[in-house]
């Protein structure tokens, strides 16, 4: 396993630092966020450490999301819930606090008040496309 010895999850990962978990195996760990959105809260996590979703090695995502499809339907039914968010902040500016790859899995019902963001609109369609072909453009094959 690839570790950071700073990383706060690598050491939830090594049992040196306790957590509530709800799900392992050999690629991947669940646990509880410390401050949930919503009851049940959960992130999961590669053990290998990886920054960012940039990062993380593409043979390990399968894992990560095998482990999510079978979490989230079991979180659902542990809190009562009726649908659920994946969050994944990449980056500060993004709102990223620990800087080990990792994805919240946010029970939600309706009208909990929850707000995930606020959307916004673009002043043409134009200004639209020209952002659109920007991206297009920069995307590395
Ligand atoms: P981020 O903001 O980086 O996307 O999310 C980091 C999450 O990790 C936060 O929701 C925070 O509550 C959670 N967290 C930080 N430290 C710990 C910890 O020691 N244990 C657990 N279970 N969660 C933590
Ligand atoms: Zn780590």
């Amino acid at each position: 396993m690839s570790q950071h010895p700073d990383c706060i999850f690598c050491k939830i990962c090594a049992g040196e630092i306790p957590c509530a978990k709800v799900y392992e195996d050999e690629h991947v760990l669940a646990f509880l966020d410390i401050a949930p959105v919503t009851k049940g809260h959960c992130l999961v996590i590669p053990k290998n450490h990886y920054t960012n979703i940039l990062e993380i090695n593409t043979a390990e995502t399968p894992h990560v999301f095998n482990a999510i499809q079978k979490i989230a339907p079991a979180v659902m039914k542990s809190v009562g819930a009726k649908g659920f968010n994946i969050v994944q902040n990449n980056f500060e500016a993004a709102g990223q606090t620990v800087f080990h790859v990792h994805f919240h899995i946010v029970p939600r019902v309706l009208d909990d008040k929850v707000i995930v963001w606020h959307h916004g609109q673009y002043e043409s369609t134009e200004a639209m496309l020209e952002v659109a072909n920007s991206i297009h453009s920069h995307i590395k094959s």
